[in-house]
């Protein structure tokens, strides 16, 4: 084995070390009850924080207790609801078409099937990989603004990679059954440490091999 690659190896283990002590048992902070919930929750967490969707899903999911229910929701009324978290018009279009082609085409179910859900509006490649990882419990790497940031701040991927390629690099990084796992610890590790301004450097283990310039 080259220097290089005995380098790279050893920091991706300190990455991975690191990691399982901060976030041994990490939890996915959306809160959901069922499979149609974690859908259209994760599908309104775009561009806005996990903690004003659960906000709103707790109001929304408590109104409209079943899917049947939510499909026939007037805009007005889930506009009204998810106000909060912004794009609201857009989002409340989008959850109102999930209810129905989930009613319609699936029985109510949500599909285990990449190419099913990315069909749905709304719904891309990181809204589908978190709810298979989720609630299938398929081994994905699903890549936010927190795991694209962290990724690239600790040189596992290039400044200019789309998220697309950050994924795949992590999927060459780590070992196919973690990913889910450093997924999730990487979106914590971006929420409340190495955030996007003011990262708390300071006692971060990973400064020496961070490429942040003025780490904080
Ligand atoms: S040193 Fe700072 S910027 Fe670098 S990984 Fe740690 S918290 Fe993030």
């Amino acid at each position: 084995m080259t220097g290089l690659k005995m380098e790279k190896m050893k920091k991706i283990q300190l990455i991975e070390q690191y990691l399982e002590d901060l976030y041994p048992n990490p939890k996915c902070e959306l809160n959901y009850k069922k499979d149609y919930e974690l859908l259209i929750a994760v599908m309104l967490s775009a561009q806005a924080t996990d903690k004003s969707v659960n906000q709103v899903t707790k109001v929304l999911f408590n109104k409209y207790q079943s899917l049947e229910e939510l499909k026939d929701a007037k805009i007005a009324d889930i506009i009204d609801i998810i106000r909060p978290i912004g794009t609201y018009n857009r989002k409340a279009t989008y959850l109102i078409e999930i209810a129905n082609i989930l009613w319609n085409d699936y029985n109510g179910k949500v599909p285990n099937n990449r190419k099913l859900l990315e069909t749905m509006p709304g719904i891309g490649r990181k809204v589908a990989n978190v709810v298979l990882s989720e609630w299938f419990h398929e081994d994905n790497i699903a890549v936010d603004t927190h795991v694209d940031r962290v990724s690239k701040r600790l040189g596992l991927a290039k400044n200019n990679d789309s998220v697309l390629e950050v994924e795949k690099k992590l999927q060459q990084v780590y070992q196919k059954q973690n990913w889910s796992k450093r997924h999730l610890q990487m979106v914590l590790f971006g929420r409340y440490q190495c955030k996007s301004q003011k990262p708390l450097c300071e006692n971060c283990m990973l400064k020496e091999i961070c490429q942040k310039e003025n780490k904080d």
